[in-house]
């Protein structure tokens, strides 16, 4: 493909837990004789002592439609976002004001509140997975030549041979004086511009990078930003023009994180007129596809990544 360059590219495994959020399938069986309804069936999910709040959506869910006599229906409660589990976190689910018994009319004449606790213990999973390349076009980096200046010829003059350097020539049979078609009249005549072979442009296969006199090279990752409530807002360094922006999305929220060895960048997150600056790292510098901030005590507690101010 001319005037292309074939470059690799490496597409790394990425791991992520779905659904995003936990879920509890709870089982409800109608032992009445008249169908049961769950209208006006609450629920809370705590997640290690803070209240997590509810979906109206997962609410409408109950209240859809009875379960008939000798029926089972199964109910999917969505609670909060995976990432805001750890290790020896609890969760507790409490459902509220189940309808248990109803009389011959189907007037309720027992409600019980229904809860269970769970433990939370993260289980390491190792997967082998092997990362792909794949190989795409782009258009070669051209420029115009700086040895002709884009005109494809050689910028030291020589002597047209042709007329001798005289520009015109007296033709042997007519005898009249015709102009050098070959100097154009001029006397003078370029060779073609030996740095690009006279097409007056220079390209570089992405490939080989064009000189500079100064080049910043930006490595980075995807990083999740999670942050306890969640609605924070981020600002990360926009590697093009080494200038933070502010990301048009609010925690939980996946960005693309870029730094270079000369600067620091850490990821800045801003939720209630407080703000923290974190890097995706360990504190033994391993790094993090996720950063986690709480910022429910008020003050920004940097629970997953690494501080910087
Ligand atoms: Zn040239
Ligand atoms: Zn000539």
């Amino acid at each position: 493909m001319p005037g292309y360059d074939i470059y690799e590219v490496t597409n790394t495994p990425y791991f992520d837990a779905t659904p995003e959020k936990i879920q509890f399938k709870v089982s409800v069986k109608n032992n009445e004789f008249l169908p049961l309804k769950l209208c006006d069936v609450c629920y809370a999910v705590i997640l290690n002592g803070d209240q997590w709040s509810f979906q109206s959506g997962n609410l409408e869910k109950l209240n859809e439609g009875p379960i008939l006599s000798g029926f089972e229906k199964e109910y999917i409660i969505d609670g909060p976002d995976i990432h805001l589990l750890s290790d020896s976190r609890f969760v507790y689910l409490f459902l509220n004001g189940v309808p248990t018994s109803i009389d011959n009319v189907g007037n309720i004449t027992q409600k019980d509140n229904f809860e269970w606790y769970f433990d939370c213990s993260f289980v390491k999973m190792e997967s082998n997975e092997q990362i792909h390349y794949s190989y795409e076009p782009t258009p070669v980096y051209t420029e115009k030549c700086p040895n002709c200046n884009g005109t494809g010829l050689d910028p030291e003059t020589i002597e047209c041979e042709r007329c001798g350097g005289k520009g015109s020539f007296v033709n042997r049979f007519d005898g009249k004086t015709y102009k050098c078609p070959e100097c154009n009249g001029t006397g003078i005549v370029h060779d073609v511009c030996k740095t690009c072979n006279g097409t007056g442009v220079k390209s570089y296969p992405k490939s080989q990078m064009p000189p500079a006199t100064n080049i910043i090279t930006w490595s980075g990752w995807v990083v999740k930003v999670n942050t306890i409530p969640s609605g924070a807002t981020i600002k990360s360094m926009n590697s093009k023009t080494g200038q933070y922006d502010i990301q048009s999305c609010t925690t939980p929220c996946k960005i693309d994180w870029f730094c270079t060895d000369s600067i620091s960048c850490p990821i800045i997150v801003e939720y209630n007129g407080q703000s923290v600056q974190v890097l995706p790292y360990t504190a033994d510098g391993k790094e993090l596809s996720s950063i986690t901030i709480d910022f429910s005590s008020g003050k920004p507690i940097v629970k997953k990544g690494q501080k910087t101010n």
